[in-house]
């Protein structure tokens, strides 16, 4: 069963919840439709999946729906992706066309009636092609850093984003001059998914027995899609420099997004560089596996997320949230979360990485104390109730836009 409103009283206090069903009476009977392009991996699917069950609870009718797409779609998405976030790109006025085409297949079979709809990232964008006739406000919510974008790329998108009422960026540093209201609102993790949720030492080790994930020597993990933005590659070098003063075994697990066409290819190129290592362990986990991330953020030792690129990096609050430590590449939202040898460690280097590997595995007092003090961290502003009283408030703001109050 998934958690109700007032289980979250325990972990956030009274007056989190109590501000968020006042907030929700100004918005009684609202409907709300997120639009996103994948239901299972990756991020935005992780918070939709909770935080739209909760906006109900709270008298918002809020639904969620997947546009659909082929392959030749979701590789201009991803190349749109790899472009936002700087990557070099070539798209033919071919690519451009089947994104089209695609969001106008979509407008066909979506039911786009709500009072705001929140259109998540590039891959719907051009839903907004529906306006005036469907949806009162529109908002583009965007979770990936576009600072400094493949120009040909960001000028074709930011086109229909000017089209939206408002657009929503995680980090001020993600965002971009736009001729639209624009607000901050920083992800999330909830804390009582069955991802995050408190795991018995009695649950954790028959799942990682099941994983084949011997537990006899120190754990060093990153979960992540198999993606070249991730580096796991990057990973497995900085693991063999640690290796070589300090036993450990490397785990790298992780699944595939079905709006990401380049996972399988990643994944074979990580088997091979790690082809004869038996200490370096790769497991592709199914789609949904949150229990078992579970487990294995709580059984590693430490945790790493050397991404080259990132978003938000939502398996850095998951990770900060079970108290351990983390060392992660400052990029993206990483450095919101950790503060460098306070939350975590930040690393800009294979040898960065591996240095800090090494003091986490080295010193354990200090290890428990980055975990202890990025738990805290989390608690204070990544948790999924600071999320949805953001949305609340984002809401009453469009409606209000004269109300300073609220803001
Ligand atoms: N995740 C997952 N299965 C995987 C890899 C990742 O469920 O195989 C989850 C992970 O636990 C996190 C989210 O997907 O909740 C990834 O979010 P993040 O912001 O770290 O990266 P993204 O994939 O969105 O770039």
């Amino acid at each position: 069963m998934q958690a109700t409103l007032e289980s979250y009283e325990p972990i956030v206090g009274r007056q989190a919840i109590d501000e968020l069903r006042f907030l929700a009476q100004r918005l009684q009977g609202r409907s709300v439709l997120h639009v996103n392009s994948t239901a299972v991996g990756g991020g935005v699917a992780e918070i939709l999946n909770r935080l739209v069950p909760l906006m109900n609870e709270l008298g918002i009718a809020a639904r969620w729906e997947v546009i659909r797409g082929g392959d030749a779609f979701f590789q201009v998405t991803k190349k749109f992706h790899n472009a936002l976030h700087g990557q070099p790109a070539s798209l033919s006025l071919q690519d451009y066309r089947a994104y089209l085409e695609t969001n106008t297949q979509n407008l066909k079979t979506l039911s786009l009636d709500a009072d705001v709809l929140f259109i998540h990232d590039p891959q719907p964008a051009a839903l907004i092609k529906a306006r005036p006739q469907k949806g009162r406000w529109w908002v583009w919510r965007c979770h990936i850093d576009v600072s400094s974008p493949h120009a040909g790329v960001w000028g074709f998108l930011k086109k229909m984003i000017e089209l939206y009422d408002a657009t929503i960026f995680s980090a001020p540093q993600f965002a971009q001059r736009l001729a639209t209201r624009q607000f901050l609102v920083a992800p999330s993790i909830d804390p009582l998914s069955e991802k995050n949720r408190e795991l018995s030492e009695e649950t954790i080790q028959p799942i990682m027995r099941k994983l084949n994930v011997p537990l006899d020597l120190p754990l060093v993990t990153q979960i992540s899609r198999f993606d070249r933005l991730k580096d796991p590659m990057g990973v497995i070098e900085a693991f063999r420099l640690v290796r070589k003063a300090t036993p450990c075994r490397l785990l790298l697990a992780g699944g595939s997004a079905s709006d990401d066409p380049e996972g399988a290819q990643v994944l074979q190129e990580v088997r091979d560089r790690a082809q004869g290592d038996d200490d370096i362990l790769i497991l592709e986990l199914p789609p949904n596996s949150p229990t078992e991330i579970n487990a294995i953020q709580r059984a590693s030792t430490v945790i790493v997320q050397k991404s080259i690129r990132e978003g938000f990096g939502l398996t850095v609050s998951e990770a900060l949230w079970k108290g351990k430590p983390v060392v992660a590449s400052a990029v993206g939202g990483i450095p919101l979360q950790i503060a460098h040898k306070y939350s975590g460690l930040l690393c800009r280097s294979v040898e960065g990485a591996a240095f800090a590997v090494k003091q986490c595995l080295n010193n354990p007092a200090f290890a428990k104390r980055l975990g202890e003090n990025g738990r805290e961290q989390v608690r204070q502003n990544f948790l999924l109730t600071r999320h949805l009283k953001e949305y609340l408030l984002l809401m009453a703001a469009l409606e209000h836009p004269e109300d300073v109050i609220l803001l």
